[in-house]
């Protein structure tokens, strides 16, 4: 039988550096060590692999006030469009370079599978760095003609786009480096710096994107990473007067709190929050791939996705068909250990998560949930949880309110359009939705009624981007990726000139 730990021992010599070296600060161009340290756990066996530091308030005032002078250091303010597209260009090639090893932080770390984390992760965040580096140069004012009225006078007026200055960015642990250059890449587009803080969970691939920005030439200070407790650092940073926005991702709870605080000090506020995402899936949608993609739009990463579509709502003729289908597939999916050739699925990223999942499972199955899948247990080491299709579960049911987080997928029968619609925003949040049908007027008609940021339509909702990513109702509010991105980072400036 496979080895459920990944067999660390297959690491390349540098990663292997890395996680022998432990994670410092990286505050303005060089790595600090704070007073105190937390263990990093590699997912797949619960054993300690490294440890990276745990900053404190002191260590984020040391972290602001480097971003702060960066702001104004002539090296990044004065370096112009054109400049800030070649340093973003330059880090993508960096990241390119690296990938491999990035690839492998990110699997122990995380418990990614390699897959993924090589091509999604690693992939997708050389794709956002070249896209957000063609924005720079594009970021233009209006002109206006004015009219005041003053007798024989004559006025001129422009607005400008500015930086919006330090920007204080936090993110979850689910897919560490894709997500802190969501951040990163529009506010460097548009001329901010960065503090960010990665969840202490994952810091690795977040600390290692810091050196090579640095070896790539972004000057000192314009980007900075502190590790450490949401509690300790995450505050610290969320109430430092020298941070003019925060841009946050992660749970809805943790972003009522952050909202809550920011606006004691009137900080910016970009909120990227938790989902529980519906499926709808018509009779008439093309099945075999259907079945597929409705997995692949759950079950990715082990359901550890913000846009995860966790409620399946199945047109009731094919509703006992498609529950066996998926079954059968949700079975064959290849559980294993993230480094492990060929493995689809790892492990949840804690014992937490694993225990917090389970729990939600069970009150599930109390409450009349059906289990489709497998239930034998996994493994006897690290965080493995099957990938669990549940029946016979209704809106008013927990499992069906409350973000899982995990490889869990419900399945309720609806009607018509008009049922699935209301079925489907029946929901506190708003983040995206999956439609599976081969009727293009179904397909636009439900489309236009989901109270959601995102509709993916006969596919999983990937991101690309050049399309905005981001909530409505508790999935927060701001967007991710796309232009919207960079104009979150962005201040207008309206000039008024006399002529005479
Ligand atoms: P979390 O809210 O527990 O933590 C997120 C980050 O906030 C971490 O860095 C954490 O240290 C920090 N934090 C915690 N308490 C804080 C506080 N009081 N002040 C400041 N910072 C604090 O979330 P998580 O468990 O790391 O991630 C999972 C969540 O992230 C899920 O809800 C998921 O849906 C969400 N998510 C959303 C998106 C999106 O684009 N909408 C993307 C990925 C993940």
């Amino acid at each position: 039988m496979a080895s459920w730990s990944n067999d660390l021992t297959r690491l390349s010599a540098q990663t292997r550096g890395i996680l022998d070296r432990g994670g410092g600060l990286f505050i303005d161009g060089e790595v600090r060590q704070a007073r105190s340290s937390l263990p990093v756990i590699d997912p797949s066996s619960n054993q300690a692999i490294s440890s990276i530091a745990a900053a404190s308030a002191a260590d984020i005032d040391a972290a602001v006030g480097a971003a702060r002078a960066a702001l104004d250091n002539p090296a990044w303010r004065d370096i112009g469009p054109a400049g800030r597209e070649a340093a973003l260009h330059r880090l993508a090639d960096a990241v390119a370079a690296n990938a491999d090893v990035l690839a492998e932080l990110e699997s122990v770390d995380v418990g990614m599978p390699h897959w993924m984390s090589r091509n999604l992760d690693i992939g997708g965040t050389v794709d956002t760095l070249r896209y957000m580096a063609g924005w720079p140069t594009k970021i233009a004012g209006q002109t206006f003609d004015v009219s005041v009225p003053i007798p024989g006078s004559e006025f001129f007026g422009y607005t400008r786009r500015e930086p919006v200055g330090v920007i204080g960015a936090i993110i979850p642990w689910n897919v560490p480096l894709m997500l802190a250059v969501w951040k990163l890449a529009p506010a460097l587009a548009a001329g901010c710096t960065v503090v960010m803080k990665p969840s202490e969970e994952a810091c690795l691939s977040v600390l290692e994107l810091a050196r090579l920005a640095h070896q790539a030439g972004i000057p000192a200070g314009v980007f900075n990473v502190v590790t450490g407790t949401g509690r300790e650092a995450g505050e610290a940073l969320v109430a430092h007067p020298g941070v003019d926005k925060v841009t946050f991702t992660g749970s809805t709870a943790t972003g009522r709190r952050i909202a809550a605080k920011a606006a004691e000090t009137t900080k910016k506020l970009t909120l990227e929050l938790g989902g529980k995402s519906p499926q709808i899936l018509f009779a008439d949608a093309e099945l075999d791939e259907a079945v597929k993609g409705v997995a692949d739009a759950i079950f990715l990463n082990s359901g550890q996705v913000c846009v995860a579509g966790s409620r399946l709502y199945v047109e009731r003729r094919i509703h006992d068909a498609v529950v066996e289908r998926l079954a059968a597939h949700a079975d064959a999916l290849p559980l294993g250990a993230p480094l492990a050739e060929g493995t689809i699925l790892g492990p949840l990223v804690s014992a937490r998560q694993h225990a917090r999942v389970r729990a939600l499972l069970d009150t599930a199955i109390g409450a009349g949930a059906q289990v489709a899948t497998r239930q034998d247990p996994v493994a006897d080491v690290g965080n493995y949880l099957r990938p669990t299709i549940l029946s016979s579960v209704t809106n008013a049911m927990e499992i069906a309110r409350e973000e899982v987080f995990g490889p869990v997928l419900t399945v309720t029968p609806f009607d018509d359009l008009d049922e699935a619609a209301t079925l489907a925003n029946d929901t506190d949040y708003g983040l995206s939705a999956c439609i599976w049908t081969s009727n293009l007027s179904t397909a636009h008609r439900l489309a236009r009624r989901l109270t959601t940021g995102k509709v993916a339509v006969n596919t999983p909702p990937l991101p690309y981007p050049a399309l905005p990513e981001g909530g409505r109702k508790a999935s927060g509010y701001g967007r991710d990726l796309g232009e919207d991105a960079v104009a979150g980072f962005l201040e207008t400036k309206s000039l008024l000139i006399r002529l005479r």
